[in-house]
């Protein structure tokens, strides 16, 4: 099987650009954040905030995550509901964030995603895939953009799905869990040494997903 790890920080485009470059592949598309948003969900839902003041282990207890694959889009399920859509508020971003730097969370999520990669050929899309997830990838990439290019996009995806949102509240909310991604102690933002660096501050996301492909063709040839 082959395996495309494709890291880097909340809103770089990842995975507009992986959609596009799997589909190009014929390979599966995994969102690895919404894994972790679907876990925040519950504890959002249980009344926690991002303190987490709460016994994490007892919560997972409570949680069984599922990913299904229809038409070709992933969808997650949290206790065998569709929670696709909820997961994207800026509470469920911000509660991922939180629940994603407690360890026993990371391992909860761990085998699933290994899974995926043994019996798919997949372009995953996280924050330490290339590092801790499959560090046996076939190619690995760390995708970035600027602050701003990454605020002003998400902005306008959350606009375009309706909700009333500031630009204002987006860039702090990317400035804070930038921090928090990289300066956690378990699986911090960082790019594999082996990683292919790819910023696509500046091109639109057709350009970045076409870059992608050719490079991802170069390299499995
Ligand atoms: O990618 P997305 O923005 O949906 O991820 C939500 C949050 O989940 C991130 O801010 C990050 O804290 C966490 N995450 C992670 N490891 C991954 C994917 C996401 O820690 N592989």
């Amino acid at each position: 099987m082959i395996s495309i790890a494709l890291d880097g920080p909340a809103g770089a485009g990842k995975s507009t650009v992986a959609k596009g470059a799997a589909k190009a592949l014929g390979f599966i598309y995994v969102d690895t954040g919404a894994l972790y948003r679907t876990v925040g969900l519950k504890f959002l839902r249980e009344g926690y905030d991002t303190k987490l003041n709460c016994d994490i282990d007892s919560v997972l207890k409570t949680i069984e995550v599922d990913i299904k694959f229809i038409d070709g889009a992933q969808h997650v399920f949290l206790n065998g509901e569709d929670v696709s859509e909820e997961i994207r508020t800026p509470e469920a971003s911000m509660m991922a964030s939180a629940v994603s730097a407690k360890p026993p969370v990371r391992a909860f999520l761990l085998e699933m995603q290994r899974k995926l990669a043994r019996e798919n050929n997949v372009l995953m899309d996280g924050r330490d895939i290339g590092t801790v997830v499959l560090p046996d990838a076939t190619l690995k990439f760390f995708v970035t953009a600027s602050v701003e290019e990454r605020a002003t996009r998400r902005y306008k995806e959350l606009k375009e799905k309706g909700m009333d949102v500031s630009y204002d509240d987006i860039y702090k909310d990317i400035e804070t869990r930038d921090y928090n991604d990289s300066q956690r102690d378990i699986a911090p933002l960082k790019p594999a040494e082996d990683s292919i660096m790819f910023d696509t501050t500046g091109n639109t996301l057709q350009e970045s997903i076409d870059k992608l492909i050719t490079i991802i063709k170069e390299r499995l040839n």
